[in-house]
């Protein structure tokens, strides 16, 4: 959060009605940055990921340049293009702008592959002020003449390395080629590859950098924990922490499609309702999902890297790796979906005896250590009986009361 206010960055009266309406009470230091320069009209590259505040950075002022020229879009054009990578991310940009636009009534659609086209080709027939889409669908629908892309005046590329990583970067140039060369243009990015470095080159024109740092290398805010547990112990060890009322709102996550199911099949066994959001899961089902998830129906939310990238809920406690990812910048984004904007959040991880080099990777790159819960690696690899984990979702019990525990006690 900054010291300034949204009045100060010049935004509208509408918009400050719908941020107060959210409890935006402050910038974040992105949109303190960006907001003022996308008014005035630059383009600019951001160096952010998600948890920083960027979805409002840009959506806010690019609401407000759409609504200086209320014109009515023409049929099958859009006024402003939003790429994102993922389903999920497109559905959250769409559910934000709608939110802080509810004042000005804008016409905006979603469009994304994996569900039918006949309601996204019928949004589009009238023409929208915003389109948010992934990559793929919206180059069908234009190759199907649904829409054209020459009434593009804003292009927003967001999380261009994840699309980058998504095998999206050519569909991305070949619309980036395809929109008016006089427009602005606005691309996000967590990290700066050679290839996103080539887009930003192809697509921004005399863009002003704004980078900051990523959430959670600031955000002491997160208590990182660590249980070093053997694999084979992981599940029971997650039962048990679950059964703390704090953890009220938790995102697992597993490395593979596979091992989310798995999770959940356990938790259900247990008792405990969840829901398991990856790739394999039909659209409908992953929109149920989150919505499950949103709305506290569920939860629980069991998820891979990919499917769990962008996923923007307010208020989860508690992020658990149940598996560590084999790549650090991955556990740096899963524990960013705690400590939201001002929140107070903790992280979990399990590691096994296997999973050692994730782990070294991860400190290195966090520039910490973990804070060792339970067990030592070596009495895991050792095959010891597990410590009784009771309170450890709260905090650590000092380690002469923590040894005397046996199994048995586990169950109660
Ligand atoms: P993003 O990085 O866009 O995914 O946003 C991260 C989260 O922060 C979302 O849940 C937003 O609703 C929330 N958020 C964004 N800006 C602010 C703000 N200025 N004050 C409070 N919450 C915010």
């Amino acid at each position: 959060m900054t010291d300034q206010n949204f009045a100060g960055l010049g935004l509208a009266e509408p918009l400050l009605r719908a941020l107060e309406a959210e409890n935006y009470t402050h910038p974040t230091p992105i949109q303190a940055k960006t907001i003022p320069l996308i008014l005035g009209g630059r383009d600019v590259l951001g160096i952010a990921q998600t948890g920083t505040g960027k979805t409002a950075a840009f959506g806010l002022p690019l609401l407000q340049n759409l609504s200086r020229t209320r014109v009515k879009p023409e049929p099958r054009t859009t006024r402003a293009l939003i790429l994102a990578p993922t389903r999920e991310l497109a559905l959250q940009i769409g559910e934000s702008l709608n939110t802080y636009g509810r004042h000005y009534g804008m016409r905006l659609a979603v469009i994304l592959g994996g569900v039918g086209q006949g309601t996204q080709v019928a949004a589009l027939k009238g023409g929208v002020d915003i389109l948010v889409a992934t990559p793929g669908r919206l180059l069908d629908l234009a190759t199907q003449k649904h829409l054209r892309l020459d009434h593009v005046s804003t292009l927003v590329v967001d999380e261009a390395d994840r699309m980058l990583d998504m095998g999206f970067i050519r569909d991305v140039r070949r619309i980036v080629a395809a929109l008016p060369k006089k427009r602005q243009s606005l691309l996000f990015s967590a990290t700066m590859p050679d290839d996103v470095v080539h887009l930003a080159h192809e697509m921004l024109k005399d863009p002003v950098r704004v980078d900051v740092a990523p959430p959670t290398m600031t955000a002491d805010r997160i208590e990182q924990k660590l249980f070093h547990v053997a694999s084979q112990e992981k599940r029971r060890l997650l039962v048990d922490l679950l059964r703390d009322p704090a953890m009220a709102r938790v995102i697992v996550f597993t490395r593979t499609k596979h091992g989310a199911n798995k999770v959940v099949e356990h938790l259900e066994k247990a008792n405990i309702p969840a829901e398991a959001i990856h790739g394999n899961k039909s659209q409908n089902a992953r929109v149920r999902a989150m919505e499950n998830f949103r709305n506290g129906r569920a939860r629980l939310l069991v998820a891979t890297d990919i499917a769990a990238r962008g996923i923007d809920v307010d208020g989860i406690t508690h992020v658990v790796n149940f598996e560590l990812p084999n790549e650090p910048e991955s556990y740096v984004h899963r524990i960013g979906r705690t400590a939201r904007a001002g929140a107070e959040g903790i992280a979990i991880s399990f590691c096994a005896p296997e999973e050692q080099a994730f782990l070294r990777d991860i400190e290195r790159l966090v520039k910490r250590k973990l804070t060792v819960v339970g067990d030592e690696p070596a009495n895991v690899s050792r095959g010891k009986a597990p410590t009784p984990i009771r309170d450890y979702a709260k905090k650590r019990r000092p380690k002469h009361r923590r040894q005397r525990g046996g199994q048995n006690q586990r169950a109660a």
